[in-house]
């Protein structure tokens, strides 16, 4: 495992006496989570939870569940997944001892989860006890044009709810059996992702809070458990005051937030943004770097449009941006909390948050 030794550790040991910015990760494994500490993170602050889903071992329970017609199919469904998301959840915990980790709640585009071909749609359907015909109707009822602008992050939580009381309850399980067991204390970081307006934090709130409430009551013991948001459009970054209402902490999902502000697909971007770099009709790519005369304007009016109803409310960022050193000297002068990037950008974080300080004091 890559560990900071010799001189760039003691060089690293001497940058984190300067810096104020809290270093955390994006991690979703714990082999990551383990690479990300070795290199300094602080605590994970993106646990992106798609990837689990496709796991060999439950995909099919996943579009069994978003193909059933009815909750109680849904839910038979999900009461595959538990006992594995709630190992997901054991593993990256145990990993990351007692720093704090933000886990987002599902965020896909709905279309990747749908079955590819017909082979899939009809062992799916013997499973689930349909036609195949059936199964295809629905389907293509669920196909978008627009995916990524669709029916993905806290929309599909509003829309089939027991998705993320599956969630909420594998990470306070998770979480309460590791306080009961082996005398962790974690302070898990519920995170509900694509919020555009402050109705939908509320209600998904109200659910959170109800199955965390079930199960530390059924495990007997005492946890603290954390409520945010990614701001990650517009509309979130503009009625941040309102939002912090039902939100402990905000993390800036920079990546979409860039694509929706820009109006430019990121998935796309690659065909036509280099030549707006080399032309010189952007200085920089938006994605890479922050756009601090745009994007950035809008993460400074959240940031204290937050702090204005809730002061203590805990900020950081989690765009690929957390990783970039001009974008975190940004976040320090904005004032942010932390910042999170993949494993391997931690170490340069961790030296731009220092030179940000440093830079400060001079
Ligand atoms: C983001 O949008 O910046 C983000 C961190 O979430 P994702 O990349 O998973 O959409
Ligand atoms: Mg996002």
């Amino acid at each position: 495992a890559p560990q900071l030794t010799g001189d760039f550790g003691i060089l690293m040991g001497w940058v984190d006496n300067y810096r104020k910015l809290k270093v955390r990760t994006n991690a979703d494994t714990p082999n990551d989570s383990r690479v990300a500490r070795e290199f300094g993170a602080e605590g994970i602050g993106l646990c992106r939870t798609e990837h689990m889903f496709f796991e060999a071992d439950r995909i099919a329970a996943v579009r069994e569940m978003i193909l059933s017609d009815d909750v109680e199919g849904r839910k038979r469904a999900l009461a595959k997944i538990l006992p594995m998301q709630k190992g997901d959840f054991l593993g990256i915990f145990r990993e990351m001892k007692d720093l704090p980790v933000t886990i987002r709640l599902l965020d896909p585009p709905l279309h990747e989860f749908l079955p590819q071909d017909d082979k899939d749609i009809d062992a799916l359907a013997k499973t689930m006890g349909v036609t195949a015909q059936t199964l295809k109707n629905k389907v293509d009822y669920l196909h978008e044009f627009n995916p990524m602008l669709g029916h993905r992050g806290c929309r599909l939580g509003l829309t089939f709810p027991e998705i993320y009381d599956m969630q909420v309850q594998a990470i306070m399980e998770a979480a309460c059996e590791l306080t009961k067991n082996e005398g962790f204390t974690i302070v898990p970081e519920i995170m509900i992702p694509l919020v555009g307006v402050v109705s939908e934090l509320a209600r998904l709130r109200e659910n959170t809070v109800r199955v965390c409430e079930e199960v530390i009551a059924a495990y007997g013991v005492k946890i603290n458990y954390l409520i945010g948001t990614m701001i990650e459009l517009p509309r979130a970054a503009i009625t941040a005051d309102e939002i912090a209402r039902q939100a402990d902490f905000f993390s800036f999902g920079t990546n979409d937030l860039t694509q929706t502000t820009f109006g430019l697909s990121r998935d796309d971007a690659g065909k036509f943004l280099p030549f707006y770099v080399e032309s010189g009709l952007l200085e920089e790519d938006p994605f890479v770097s922050l756009d601090q005369n745009g994007v950035g304007v809008l993460v400074k009016m959240a940031t204290e449009k937050g702090r204005a109803t809730r002061p203590g409310i805990k900020l950081g960022i989690c765009g690929e941006h957390g990783g970039d050193p001009s974008s975190v000297i940004f976040c320090h002068k904005i004032g942010l909390d932390y910042v999170s990037c993949s494993p391997f950008r931690v170490p340069i974080a961790r030296l731009a948050a220092a030179h940000a300080a440093l830079e400060e004091a001079n």
